[in-house]
């Protein structure tokens, strides 16, 4: 604590210095900036629903996963991590993106995006529907070349077309794949079921090379050693998570569009980030957490506990 005191590096508000219902309503109760510049990592909000084929609703993710992250505290007394004693961190609001236009949307990211890598800070992205995935690993690539992904979902997204249009929430990866974003040797989904248009949906997937993991395979197991094999696969290569919350049994997560039933519990999403840990991570987003279908608040908490984990996670954060 003292050491950080000395090197500056920003805190969360203290829950004795402000009840965690009053204060500021950043990620963590973090110092917000404009730019990354300074930073290791950043928070930052894609607020759109405008890629959404069903339910809408994920424009207001990022406030409500703001809102419900007033509860997390600066240690992580599971894993020991210590991201504040290491790390320069803040929350740099939200991408200003139009609502009226997804494909001009997507190139607001994108540029966004340029602006903080090209600081070399990190960013954990608060979503936003699916499809802002796209245009993030875009400008990821432009960063450091193809990558790794870790891709958890309930669904694959990787339609070619969703009512004619090639950029939406199903889409993301398929277009990540077409563009030679992703490693797909090193790339793996991890947690794809429910019902589909064929009984090849996830073909596509494997064919290209893919690992694909579905819950069945996840069910009433840990998925520590699954994720040593992740590992061991992508080796030193820089690796981008992408988290949709409706990965998780919609018992623990419904607030959010395309429920599944059947899917992977609050423990194994635990598994699958802190066996994220020793990977090079780039960069992250936990996405499709709609408040509206959120009544309780609680997947909204869950994916800012989420992104808390993919925090303590970072090289930096475990040197
Ligand atoms: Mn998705
Ligand atoms: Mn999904």
């Amino acid at each position: 604590m003292k050491d950080s005191v000395e090197r500056h590096f920003n805190q969360p508000l203290g829950g004795n210095e402000m009840p965690r219902f009053g204060g500021p309503a950043t990620m963590m109760r973090l110092p917000t900036q404009k730019s990354a510049e300074g930073l290791d990592a950043c928070f930052l909000g894609i607020p759109m629903d405008i890629g959404a084929s069903n339910r809408a609703g994920t424009r207001f993710g990022p406030r409500q996963i703001r809102a419900e992250s007033c509860m997390i505290r600066p240690f992580n007394m599971g894993t020991g991590a210590q991201p504040f004693q290491r790390m320069q961190v803040a929350d740099i609001g939200d991408v200003a993106i139009n609502t009226f236009n997804l494909k001009a949307t997507c190139d607001i990211i994108a540029d966004f995006l340029d602006g903080v890598l090209d600081h070399d800070a990190v960013p954990l992205i608060l979503g936003g529907d699916h499809t802002l995935t796209y245009p993030v690993l875009r400008s990821v690539a432009r960063k450091h070349g193809p990558v790794a992904l870790v891709h958890v979902d309930a669904h694959a997204d990787i339609s070619e077309s969703m009512f004619g249009e090639k950029i939406a929430h199903g889409t993301p990866f398929r277009r990540a794949y077409d563009d030679n974003l992703i490693i797909p040797e090193k790339t793996f989904q991890i947690g794809l079921r429910g019902s589909g248009y064929s009984p090849d949906d996830f073909n596509w997937s494997r064919s290209k090379g893919f690992e694909v993991v579905q819950a069945e395979e996840c069910w009433h197991r840990s998925l520590t050693p699954l994720m040593e094999r992740v590992r061991r696969k992508i080796g030193s290569s820089p690796t981008y998570i992408s988290y949709d919350i409706d990965s998780l049994d919609p018992a623990f997560a419904p607030g959010t569009g395309t429920v599944e039933i059947g899917g992977l519990t609050t423990i194994q999403a635990l598994e699958i980030i802190r066996g994220c840990r020793g990977l090079n991570i780039i960069g992250g987003d936990l996405v499709e957490v709609s408040p509206p279908y959120d009544t309780s608040g609680n997947t909204a908490l869950i994916g800012a506990n989420l992104l808390y984990e993919m925090l303590c996670i970072l090289p930096k954060s475990c040197e």
